[in-house]
């Protein structure tokens, strides 16, 4: 069942369809009588630029009302309900096809960042096609790859026992109804939606870099100077504070939980992320050192 991306009460439906597909009319949520998703005539760029900015609405419009059928104006019209059952099988399996067709190309702007974090100054008149490098990255991406499963599969085990002790406990005595739509699926959905914002900082911090030989950009103020390439490794600060509390907020919106619990449950996944980065680092840079610049980059 979708659900209002303000308050999150459940809707029976998100649009109605009139005579033609081009004429539809949103629907009211009869809870805080907004339009329960406006997200549904929005454009695939503008929930990118939300996604990046962090807005929960689009989170709920993606993860709960992506694909919810419209109510569709034609009398004598009725919902069967085995229609209702298959459409929510066949929306599980979507969403993990999305897991896969979404996490592919951002596991690849990983490998693109963090190979040009690992092999800064490459010459520009040599070509980047040697076997050596060929082999370079295809490390990095098995490296990039075997750590994003292992963050991800660290959530989600921690999400299901967070999720088990609440039960037993019975610290939720009224199941919301952002609570009654979540599926496992949703984890790693929102994870990879989150990590949009860290990836894109960071591939700007990729193609922007300072040319060799040019000075440092000084500045009088403390808060810039914090900032300093010489101060601190921006890419590590995006990559994991950011990127943790972009998970977070991620992992707030889908399981409706304390921050509290949500920032147990990256912690985790950062801990098994860190235990498969000591596992691979090693192979993945190539020898002792590249293995260990990989390591300082990768653990928070
Ligand atoms: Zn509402």
């Amino acid at each position: 069942m979708p659900i209002c991306i303000t308050c999150t009460t459940a809707v029976d439906f998100l649009y109605t369809v009139y005579e033609s597909s081009y004429n539809l009319r949103l629907e009211q949520c009869t809870n805080c009588a907004k339009i329960a998703d406006f997200y549904v005539e929005h454009d695939a760029l503008t929930l990118l630029i939300d996604l990046i900015l962090l807005k929960r609405g689009v989170y709920r419009h993606l993860l709960y009302n992506r694909g919810a059928e419209p109510r569709r104006s034609v009398s004598g019209a009725t919902v069967d309900p085995a229609a209702v059952r298959r459409t929510a099988t066949e929306k599980e399996q979507m969403r993990w096809l999305t897991v896969l067709r979404f996490g592919g190309p951002l596991i690849f702007l990983d490998v693109f960042i963090r190979w040009s974090h690992l092999n800064p100054n490459q010459p520009s008149n040599v070509s980047p096609w040697t076997r050596e490098t060929l082999n370079a990255i295809f490390r990095t991406f098995v490296g990039v790859t075997v750590e994003t499963i292992a963050f991800h599969v660290g959530v989600l085990f921690a999400c299901y026992l967070v999720l088990e002790i609440a039960d037993r406990i019975g610290s939720r005595p009224t199941m919301s109804d952002i609570r009654r739509e979540f599926r496992f699926s949703l984890i790693p959905l929102t994870l990879l939606y989150s990590s949009l914002t860290k990836l894109f900082l960071l591939f700007l911090l990729t193609i922007w870099q300072p040319s060799p030989g040019s000075p440092p950009l000084r500045s009088n103020l403390y808060v810039f100077q914090l900032f300093d390439a010489d101060e601190i490794d921006r890419e590590w600060v995006v990559r994991n504070v950011l990127g943790g509390m972009s998970a977070g907020f991620g992992l707030r919106v889908v399981l409706d939980f304390h921050p509290l619990f949500t920032t147990v449950i990256i912690i985790a996944g950062w801990v098994a992320k860190t235990a498969m980065s000591q596992l691979v680092s090693h192979w993945a840079g190539g020898d002792e050192q590249m293995g260990e610049a990989w390591l300082a980059y990768s653990i928070p």
